[in-house]
């Protein structure tokens, strides 16, 4: 008898379906994986048929509410596999960005003095689920999130560069941003991205997370060097510390 196909969904949390549109931007490579496994749910593309069990879920956005935060623990129940996609996911993302001990005033700002907020602070999905593995960056790579589906879907462990962005910007040839007094994250970024950013001009920010052993403290003496010390902290901090307790 032929085997059911595997069950996979893709979810939403807080963020702003970045990951999500480039998902749909698989095109091709997704009318494929269409055809080789179920994707009962899809809120981006499709109604929703049925909630579970999954073999493997998707999990897109920061949980920054009680109804994320139960999504992502039903969905935890309910999958073998989750995937956390994208940097909000993984890291907290852009959310992660503000600083906590601001939120009160920003809201005041924002909203004006009689609303209430129940959003809490930015974390990543980890810190409230076990999640199994990541698809990096802001928005993920194409490249990156077809090389994770297809090893799951044939029940490998992915495994991603752990090279910095520093070797694939050195192979385009870039010129470096950092060597130019400009701050940039490459040295202790993950590489998977294509060094995409500094191929365009622009520096790093880190949104594929740390490689394994980043020289954090060198990089921060790094941007202390080249007058970056005050925004060294927040540079460093945004995307790529982990900011997430298990709970
Ligand atoms: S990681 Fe970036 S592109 Fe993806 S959902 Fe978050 S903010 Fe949007
Ligand atoms: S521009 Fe950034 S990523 Fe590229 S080599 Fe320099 S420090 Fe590394
Ligand atoms: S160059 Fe840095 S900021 Fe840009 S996509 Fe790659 S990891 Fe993210």
């Amino acid at each position: 008898m032929k085997s059911p196909k595997p069950k996979i969904a893709i979810f939403d949390l807080t963020d702003c379906e970045g990951c999500e549109l480039q998902m749909l931007n698989l095109k091709g490579r997704l009318l494929k994986l269409a055809e080789l496994v179920d994707i009962p749910i899809w809120r981006l593309a499709k109604s929703p048929a049925e909630f579970g069990p999954f073999d493997i879920s998707f999990i897109e956005g920061t949980p920054m509410s009680k109804d994320d935060i139960a999504v992502a623990k039903k969905v935890r129940e309910r999958s073998k596999k989750v995937v956390a996609l994208g940097a909000c996911a993984h890291l907290g993302g852009v959310p992660a960005e503000l600083d906590e001990t601001k939120r009160d005033k920003f809201m005041k700002e924002v909203y004006g003095g009689n609303y209430k907020t129940s959003s809490k602070a930015a974390k990543p999905l980890s810190a409230y689920i076990h999640v199994d593995y990541f698809i990096h960056g802001c928005p993920i790579d194409l490249d990156e999130a077809e090389r994770v589906i297809v090893d799951l879907l044939m029940d490998k462990n992915p495994v991603g560069p752990s090279t910095p962005v520093c070797l694939e910007c050195k192979e385009k040839e870039n010129p470096c941003v950092l060597l130019k007094g400009e701050p940039c994250q490459g040295p202790i970024t993950e590489g998977g991205c294509k060094a995409v950013c500094p191929s365009n001009g622009l520096r790093c920010w880190g949104c594929q997370g740390h490689t394994k052993n980043a020289n954090v403290g060198a990089m921060e003496k790094s941007l202390e060097r080249i007058g970056y010390k005050d925004q060294a902290e927040n540079i460093m901090g945004a995307f790529t510390k982990e900011r997430g307790e298990k709970k």
